[in-house]
């Protein structure tokens, strides 16, 4: 057998790693050393050499995006399609096993999945029908701590007291939180790893089976999984399976989620006899960029140690742009963007990388008034949008009843009569009789209720129950443009005047697009709809809207996790932002913060630009911070510090020719820049916009406080 594609281009540590004969092994290497090639190779290298069936492999990666991918890069490799081939994430995997043996699995066949919004909702309900006070018992704190306990695999049985009030009250909340959940169906997203595991460990039968034909697991990013993730993955490898991990504790980004660097060291324990392959040669990035990284996580204490290198190019410093505010720096990464653009690179070539979501928002601003087509990735935008959450809870209802949360979320929506004390008497019905939303509207119709209100819900009722008969035997992308039209929902939005309206209309018809480029996965054995649910449930934001355009990656450092781009921007590198403030003082914090600049830092290949802003508006608050502490730790000669463009000397109020460039660019006024007023005094500039005549400044007098001018009149001299 010709075995060179499966081989060419791996150095000699990884072949040995891909080749490896059937022992438990741990790849322990860094950033762009070629785990996930490694991965795929090994994959590939299994079905294709060692004759292992490709339903006998069970691949495990952090997103789901991933796994297409890596789906795509095997089936290259072997030059033909692998169907029944299971690749997926933790969550993903679970689920897949859920839905085959939902009996087995104490789980209504149509049980749903509900994202972390929805259940924050339901504690909230929880609590109000229980009579508790929300600020007391804090429906976050609450969440947390249930997921928590998910994720050590503990059920609220397990979990004692001692003697300790609130942890009691804690306790019975989870309880009375499974109660709802076991009811209506519903499963969170800790659950479906926790229920997977129980599964198998409460089923020996259904483990053997698994045992048997999951001959090889293949897990990326292993640095990163949970207790219970792990507890699954040692169930199912048992004492003859052969699990292959490749991950890198320098990358270790979600303690805060439950992950536990230290599996690295137990899987050493539990695998007695583990080969452990050690990769140092870096391929991403250029030598610039390696060498400010390694310079950046060598100041953690916990580190097993590597050293990476590459006898790739030097190539340029690292940028470092000192912006006056969060818009100036916006208008910096885009003015580069646009660079890069006009030179005739690839959009998608390029990401915008910052330490928490809420900064995507000025940026966002910024694209779109700049023309740049970009995509949030791994944040919940699409998905999370209101009206399509409308819209899945209509096919969710139709594919379940008893979904309490969706049941809530659509009842009155459009408006249709059902006034909230309707909707309390279901409520109490519902808690009186255990019964579900559903059940409980039809009973109080009937009696409760006088007849205009008895009427209203009715026809609800009828509605679900009508749609779900129209769409029994619809394709998808008919069922969803069925549902959205027979709802209501696209009427009721219509009738929203304005742009907003219009936008929610296009976004529940992008709904109908979604479904159409929507593949059911083959080995999934689900219908069609159910899959798709879970899949908006699961991977929220992931795959969104414009997927084929060429755009701009904005995305969280955390969701940047094994990406590579050419062009990368870390903004927002601010102490108090990252490191993040919360982390400061905590040793352990500080340095998983800086685990994540040394993620952020190697996703770039060739060009790296750092930003920060002296003062920042975020949350609605202003910050002045200091540069974040990671940018020091960078040595000197890999930075090169970027100055704001040109800035000239002539009077604002000297006559202006040009109509086409903005404000700034053509007074060669800069935010941050210092002026004098004749009454207001000096001040700094804060903001510009308009054009030529209409050009205005907002300016923050040291005195006279802040104030908008329009530059013609105003008589700006500059400092
Ligand atoms: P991360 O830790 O960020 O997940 P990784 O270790 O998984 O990184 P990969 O993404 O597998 O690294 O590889 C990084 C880049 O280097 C990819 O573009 C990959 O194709 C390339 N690469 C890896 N090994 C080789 C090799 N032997 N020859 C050429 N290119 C390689
Ligand atoms: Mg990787």
């Amino acid at each position: 057998m010709d075995v060179t594609p499966i081989l060419e281009s791996l150095n000699d540590a990884q072949r040995q790693a891909v080749t490896a004969s059937a022992e438990p092994t741990l790849v322990i290497a860094g950033a762009g050393s070629g785990k996930t090639r490694v991965l795929v190779h090994r994959a590939a290298w299994l079905i294709d050499v060692e004759g292992v069936s490709p339903q006998g492999l069970l691949a495990v990666t952090f997103t789901n995006k991933a796994a297409a991918e890596m789906r795509g890069r095997i089936e290259a490799l072997l030059g033909m399609p692998v169907n029944h081939l299971w690749i997926g994430t933790f969550h993903g995997l679970a689920h897949r096993l859920l839905r085959r043996h939902w009996r087995e699995a104490g789980l209504p066949q149509s049980f749903q999945i509900i994202d972390s919004d929805d259940q924050l909702r339901l504690i909230k309900r929880l609590l109000k029908n229980l009579e508790i006070d929300d600020s007391r018992w804090v429906p976050r704190e609450i969440q947390y701590f249930i997921n928590a306990q998910k994720d050590e695999g503990l059920r609220p049985a397990h979990l004692v007291d001692e003697g300790d009030p609130n942890r009691r009250q804690m306790i019975a909340l989870y309880g009375a939180y499974e109660e709802v959940c076991d009811r209506g169906g519903l499963v969170d997203f800790a659950e479906l790893l926790l229920r997977a595991h129980e599964l198998w460990r409460d089923n020996d039968e259904l483990l053997a089976h698994y045992q048997r034909r999951f001959s090889h697991l293949l897990v990326d990013e292993f640095q990163d999984t949970n207790a219970i993730q792990y507890a699954w993955l040692r169930l199912l490898a048992g004492k003859e399976g052969v699990p292959f991990v490749v991950g890198d504790d320098d990358q270790s980004i979600y303690r805060w989620r439950g992950a536990r660097v230290e599996h690295i060291h137990q899987f050493q324990k539990d695998f007695p006899g583990t080969a452990v392959v050690k990769l140092e040669q870096n391929y991403r990035s250029t030598g610039t960029i390696l060498k400010a990284a390694n310079a950046v996580i060598a100041n953690n204490n916990s580190r097993l140690g590597k050293n990476l290198w590459t006898d790739g190019a030097e190539g340029e410093a690292i940028k470092v742009y000192a912006a006056y505010n969060e818009r100036d720096e916006a208008d910096f990464v885009i003015g580069r963007l646009r660079d890069w653009i006009d030179q005739g690179n690839l959009r998608a070539d390029a990401a915008i990388l910052y330490r928490s979501n809420a900064q995507s928002r000025v940026l966002e601003e910024g694209l779109i008034n700049a023309r740049i087509p970009y995509r949030v990735y791994g944040g919940l935008r699409f998905f999370e949008r209101a009206e399509i959450k409308d819209a899945l809870a209509y096919l969710r209802l139709i594919a379940n009843r008893d979904d309490d949360t969706s049941f809530e979320r659509i009842v009155n929506r459009p408006t249709r009569g059902i006034g909230a004390r309707t909707v309390e008497l279901m409520r109490s019905y519902a808690r009186a009789n255990s019964c579900t939303l559903w059940r409980a509207a039809g009973a109080i119709a009937s009696d409760e209720l006088n007849a205009r209100a008895a009427n209203a819900v009715l026809a609800f009722l009828n509605l679900v129950e009508r749609l779900a008969r129209e769409v029994a035997n619809l394709d998808l992308p008919e069922q969803i443009d069925h549902v959205i039209h027979g709802s209501g929902l696209v009427d009721f939005f219509k009738k929203d005047k304005g742009e907003k309206g219009e936008t929610r209309v296009e976004n529940l018809l992008e709904l109908v697009s979604a479904g159409r480029s929507f593949e059911p996965d083959p080995a999934a054995e689900m219908l069609p709809l159910d899959e798709f649910l879970a899949h908006a449930a699961l991977e929220a934001g992931e795959g969104q809207a414009d997927a084929w355009e060429d755009c701009v990656q904005l995305m969280t450092m955390h969701s940047a996790k094994g990406l590579e781009f050419p062009l990368v921007f870390m903004s927002g590198m601010e102490d108090g932002l990252f490191p993040h403030q919360r982390s400061i003082a905590d040793p352990n914090g500080l340095e998983e913060e800086r685990r994540l600049c040394y993620v952020g830092i190697t996703r770039a290949k060739q060009t790296l630009y750092v930003t920060y802003a002296e003062q920042r508006r975020l949350h609605g608050m202003d910050n002045f911070s200091q540069p974040s502490r990671f940018i020091s730790e960078i040595p000197q000669d890999f930075v090169e510090e970027v100055r704001p463009r040109v800035k000239v000397s002539r009077p604002l109020h000297a006559p202006r020719h040009s109509m086409a460039s903005s404000a700034g660019d053509e007074l060669g006024i800069r935010l941050g820049q210092r002026v004098r007023h004749g009454k207001f005094g000096d001040g700094v500039i804060l903001n510009c916009e308009g054009q030529g005549a209409h050009a205005r400044v907002e300016v923050n007098f040291e005195t006279a406080g802040t104030k908008w001018l329009v530059l013609s009149y105003a008589n700006l001299d500059l400092m």
